[in-house]
Order: structure tokens, then C-alpha cells, then sequence
């Protein structure tokens, strides 16, 4: 079980820093964490209990979409 982004994950509000925003748990900043498993500590709540749950840290590919060519030849 994979999920392409990881961002339901419970965020605070770095202190003072009115548009920043932070995992609660492990204190990672969201900009790091950056919608990925694996951009939680080891140690954190959250990554933790989806680990357990069967997801997997996922590599973030931008866009790529599978290109299929079909042997449709045009004669
Ligand atoms: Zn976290």
C-alpha cells in the first residue's frame, strides 16, 4: 500500500512563525517533511503508525505518467 503524498499528518504552527507549519509529533518543519513518509524522524507518531499500518516511504516521481506505446501501426 503506497500513497503518492503524506500530508494528514497533525501540523502546529512553528513558534512565531505564523505561515510556517510543523509535524507535531517529530517537529519537522512541512517544507522538509515535504508531503513524504520518510521526511518524518524514524521516531515519529505519525510515520510510525503508518508504518505499522503497511504504507511504505515512497519515492516521489514529479508527474511521470507510464507512456504506453501501443504496436497501432498506421499504414
Ligand atoms: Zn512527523
Amino acid at each position: 500500500m503506497k500513497k503518492l503524498y503524506y500530508i494528514d499528518y497533525p501540523q502546529e504552527h512553528l513558534e512565531n512563525q505564523m505561515h510556517r507549519y510543523q509535524c507535531v509529533y517529530c517537529k519537522v518543519e512541512t517544507t522538509v517533511i515535504n508531503g513524504k513518509l520518510e521526511g518524518h524522524l524514524p521516531s515519529c507518531q505519525y510515520r510510525i503508525k503508518l508504518e505499522t499500518a503497511g504504507y511504505e516511504p515512497a519515492l516521489i516521481t514529479s508527474g511521470e505518467i507510464p507512456v504506453s506505446h501501443d504496436a497501432d501501426d498506421f499504414d
